[in-house]
């Protein structure tokens, strides 16, 4: 597996990649790899010829410091866990390597900026545009994997490729749980032990909307009872519990035969979680 630095080496290498007609598959992670991202990378290692990874936790993202200073690392962890995995090309940058200068750039998605993940974290999805657009002119992949457990991270980005006219393919890795039904995330790995079996009920809360919806209850109904239950019985602060459209992401009456999203953040203790539930109403 090799380990590269700078964007000129790894231009290199990708350009010798593509000349010999070999497919590359693209998965930018911020590290403290678990089986959801390993999910990303088993399914870019089937459909190319040749799977990079950047691990890269990238600082104009976060809008709060703190989570910034506490994201885990675990690179040694990292690299054998993509060793084990067959990566072929592990880009880890440091950050002077991907931000030489200050940023000229600034994106604004419009109204994905203002709601849910935008509306709570302002700059987070200039932060990502950013680093995102970057990797892509760097690594010029065919197909780049993103999670579907960042569901508007995965809306803004197709708006990036769209806007910028990127050659290469989205391609959308369906969320990877443990057998609880919490959605793995690095952030996972700060919750005791306690807050883990209690960051279950997240995902419960999800399924509970969506057969609720199902059933016939109204929506805001459904968003009340659950948002209070959240945090009078379990000590979370949600942020937001959203039924949308699941291509737009925009708020909508709930009707037959349209594909639908649930989407939940909310804190448990300091650490900030999110998921959400993709569905058909039949
Ligand atoms: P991160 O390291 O958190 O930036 O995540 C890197 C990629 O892995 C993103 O595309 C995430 O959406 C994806 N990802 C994170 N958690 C999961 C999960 N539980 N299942 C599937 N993909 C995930």
């Amino acid at each position: 597996m090799l380990l590269i630095k700078t964007s000129a080496e790894i231009q290199k290498r990708v350009q010798t990649i593509r000349c010999s007609g070999d497919k590359i598959g693209f998965v930018p992670t911020m590290g403290a790899l678990h089986t959801g991202h390993l999910s990303l990378i088993d399914q870019a290692k089937k459909e190319n010829d040749f799977v990079i990874v950047s691990i890269f936790v990238n600082p104009t993202q976060f809008n709060n410091q703190l989570d910034f200073d506490n994201y885990p690392n675990k690179t040694k962890q990292d690299l054998d866990l993509l060793e084990e995995h067959g990566v072929d090309c592990v880009f880890l940058p440091i950050v002077q390597e991907m931000y030489n200068d200050d940023s000229v750039l600034s994106f604004d998605f419009g109204y994905l900026e203002n709601i849910m993940e935008g509306a709570f974290r302002p700059g987070h999805f200039n932060g990502v545009a950013t680093i995102v657009a970057k990797f892509f002119n760097i690594v010029n992949p065919h197909k780049a994997y993103f999670g579907q457990k960042d569901i508007q991270q995965v809306a803004v980005i197709k708006s990036l490729v769209a806007a910028l006219s990127f050659q290469l393919e989205i391609i959308v890795v369906p969320t990877c749980r443990a057998l609880t039904g919490l959605a793995l995330s690095s952030r996972n790995q700060r919750l005791t032990a306690q807050e883990k079996k209690i960051a279950t009920m997240l995902y419960q809360t999800l399924v509970s909307v969506r057969d609720g919806i199902c059933s016939g209850d109204l929506f805001d109904n459904l968003k009340k009872k659950e948002i209070a239950f959240l945090e009078q019985n379990y000590g979370f602060r949600v942020e937001y519990l959203e039924l949308v459209e699941s291509s737009t992401l925009k708020n909508c009456e709930m009707k037959s035969g349209g594909e639908f999203a649930i989407c939940v953040a909310a804190y448990l203790g300091d650490v900030r979680l999110i998921d959400n539930l993709v569905f058909v109403s039949e």
